[in-house]
C-alpha cells in the first residue's frame, strides 16, 4: 500500500490501465485459442470423415476377386493414412503412408465403431477414425488417420502472435496511458504552481480557468471561490481591525487627556471626583464599544448561539417602542405601532429585538423634535416585514451605500447624534443569522424607511 501510495496519480493510473489492459487481452488471448483449437480440431474431424468416404471410393477389385485400394493417383499430401482391416481382425490392406508413420497396428484393432481417437505415436500424435462398412459386400473395418502436427503447429502460431502482441499492445497502453494521464493532469500541476505563489498577501491571486465545464475547471472554479471568500474576510477582519482600533482610541485618549489634566495642579476633592466621573463615563463608553463589536464578531462569525423560538413581531415592536419611550418623550416625538395581522416568524427574540431597537433608536436620534415615528408590522405571502418609518433628514444619497458599514457615520448626522457607526451593521448581522434581510427601503429628505423582513413562521 504505501508502495503504491508513492507513486504520481499519473503512474497509479497508467499501472491502473496496463493491468485491466493485461487481464482484457488475456482473457481475449485466451477465447480466440479455445475458438482456432475447437475450430482446427472441428476441421480435422471433418477431414476424417471425408477421409472415409474417400477410402470407400477408391476401392478395386483384384483379378483374384479380392478387394485392394489404390490411392497412388492422389497426392501424397492430401492423402490420409489407411488400413482396413476384416471383422476377425485380418489386416487386409495398409496404404503407403500408414507404414512409414508406423500407424499403430493391433492396437487399434478394438477402438469402438464410428470413433475418432487421438492416438500418441512416437513422432506426432494422431487421430484416427474408425468405422465399420461393407466393401463389395464384405465388412471390413476402415481406419483413417491424419497427423495432428498441422493443427499443432497452428496453434502453436497462433500462441507466438498473441504472446508478441501482448506486450507490445500493453507497452501501447501503458504508453498511450501515461501520456493521457500527463495530459489530463497537466492542468492541476499548473494550478498547483500557482496555488503555490498565493499567500496572506497576494489573496488576490486566481488560479487559471481553462475549461469550466470540466473536472479541473470546476475544481479551480470552487477554489477561486474559496480564495474569493478568504480574501474577503481578510479584508473585513483588516478592516475591522484598523476601525476598532481607530475607534477605541478615542475614548482612551480622552480618558489619558482627562487624567493627565487632573494631575496638572492640586485640586480639592470635588474637582477629582468630577474628573474620575468623567473618565468613568469615557469607561462606559469604552466598554460599551467592546461589547458591541464583540457582538458584531459573534453575530458574523456565525458564533451566535440562536434559542428559536416563534416571535411575534408586534409583541416584539410595542416593547421595543415601549423601552425607547423615554428617549422618544426627551425629544417630544412619537413612536406609533401600526400592526396588519400578527405576524410571527421563527427567530432569536433577543436578536431580532437588538436589531429593532438599533432601528428605532437611529429614527429617534436623527429626527428633530416633534416628529412621529411609525412602526409598520405586516406580512406578505413568504415573508414577516417590520418597516420602521422617520421623518428624520434621510440619509444623503453617497453614504447610502455604506450606511450598513461598521463604523461608518453619515458626515452631517453624526456630529451631533454622536453614534458609534455599529448600529445598522449589528441590526443587519442580527436579522441576518436569523435568515432574513436588513434594507433601506427608502430615503429622502422627509424621512427614511428601513425593512426588516424574515421568513415568516
Ligand atoms: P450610529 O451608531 O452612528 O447610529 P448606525 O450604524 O446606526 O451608527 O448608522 C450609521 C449612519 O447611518 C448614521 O451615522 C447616520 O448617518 C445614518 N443613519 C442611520 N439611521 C438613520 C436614520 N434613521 N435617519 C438618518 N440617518 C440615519
Amino acid at each position: 500500500m504505501r508502495w503504491w501510495r508513492s507513486h504520481s496519480v499519473r503512474v497509479q493510473l497508467t499501472l491502473w490501465y496496463v493491468g485491466a489492459m493485461i487481464v482484457v487481452l488475456a482473457v481475449y488471448a485466451a477465447a480466440i485459442l479455445a475458438y482456432v483449437s475447437r475450430s482446427a480440431s472441428a476441421a480435422l474431424d471433418q477431414q476424417l470423415r471425408a477421409d472415409f468416404q474417400w477410402a470407400a471410393a477408391i476401392v478395386e477389385q483384384t483379378p483374384e476377386g479380392g478387394i485392394t485400394w489404390n490411392g497412388e493417383d492422389t497426392a501424397e499430401e492430401v492423402r490420409p493414412w489407411l488400413q482396413v482391416w476384416s471383422p476377425d481382425g485380418e489386416l487386409l490392406y495398409r496404404n503407403d503412408l500408414a507404414i512409414e508413420g508406423a500407424m499403430p497396428g493391433r492396437d487399434l484393432l478394438n477402438l469402438a465403431d464410428d470413433t475418432i481417437v487421438a492416438i500418441p505415436t512416437a513422432d506426432v500424435p494422431l487421430r484416427v477414425l474408425s468405422r465399420r462398412g461393407q466393401i463389395a459386400s464384405k465388412p471390413v473395418v476402415i481406419q483413417v488417420g491424419r497427423s495432428e502436427g498441422p493443427m499443432r503447429q497452428q496453434l502453436r502460431d497462433v500462441v507466438l502472435i498473441l504472446l508478441l502482441g501482448l506486450p507490445l499492445a500493453v507497452a501501447t497502453a501503458g504508453l498511450g496511458g501515461y501520456t493521457v494521464a500527463s495530459h489530463a493532469l497537466a492542468p492541476i500541476e499548473r494550478m498547483t504552481e500557482r496555488a503555490r505563489t498565493i499567500n496572506a498577501d497576494r489573496l488576490s491571486d486566481r488560479l487559471p480557468v481553462i475549461n469550466p465545464d470540466n473536472e479541473m475547471g470546476r475544481l479551480a472554479t470552487v477554489f477561486n471561490a474559496t480564495l474569493g471568500r478568504l480574501e474577503a474576510s481578510f479584508d473585513q477582519m483588516r478592516r475591522f481591525t484598523a476601525d476598532a482600533s481607530h475607534e477605541l482610541r478615542t475614548p482612551l485618549t480622552a480618558i489619558r487627556s482627562v487624567g493627565e489634566v487632573g494631575l496638572r495642579i492640586r485640586r480639592d476633592e470635588a474637582a477629582y471626583r468630577a474628573i474620575i466621573g468623567s473618565m468613568l463615563e469615557e469607561v462606559d463608553r469604552l466598554a460599551g464599544l467592546v461589547d458591541r463589536l464583540l457582538m458584531l464578531s459573534r453575530a458574523e462569525t456565525g458564533q451566535a448561539k440562536l434559542s428559536l423560538e416563534t416571535v411575534s413581531l408586534v409583541e416584539l415592536a410595542e416593547s421595543v417602542a415601549a423601552d425607547l419611550a423615554v428617549l422618544a418623550e426627551e425629544k417630544t416625538q412619537l413612536v406609533i405601532i401600526e400592526p396588519q395581522g400578527s405576524p410571527h416568524a421563527p427567530g432569536d427574540r433577543l436578536m431580532l429585538r437588538q436589531a429593532l431597537i438599533n432601528l428605532v433608536d437611529n429614527a429617534i436620534k436623527f429626527s428633530s423634535s416633534g416628529s412621529r415615528i411609525t412602526v409598520r408590522v405586516f406580512e406578505s405571502a413568504e415573508q414577516a416585514i417590520v418597516d420602521v418609518v422617520d421623518s428624520g433628514p434621510g440619509i444623503p444619497s453617497e453614504a447610502r451605500a455604506h450606511i450598513f458599514d461598521r463604523f461608518f457615520r453619515a458626515p452631517s448626522a453624526s456630529s451631533e447624534a454622536g453614534g458609534t457607526g455599529l448600529g445598522l451593521s449589528i441590526a443587519k448581522s442580527a436579522v441576518e443569522a436569523n435568515g432574513g434581510t436588513l434594507t433601506l427601503e427608502r430615503s429622502g429628505a422627509d424621512g427614511s424607511t428601513f425593512r426588516i423582513s424574515v421568513p415568516r413562521g
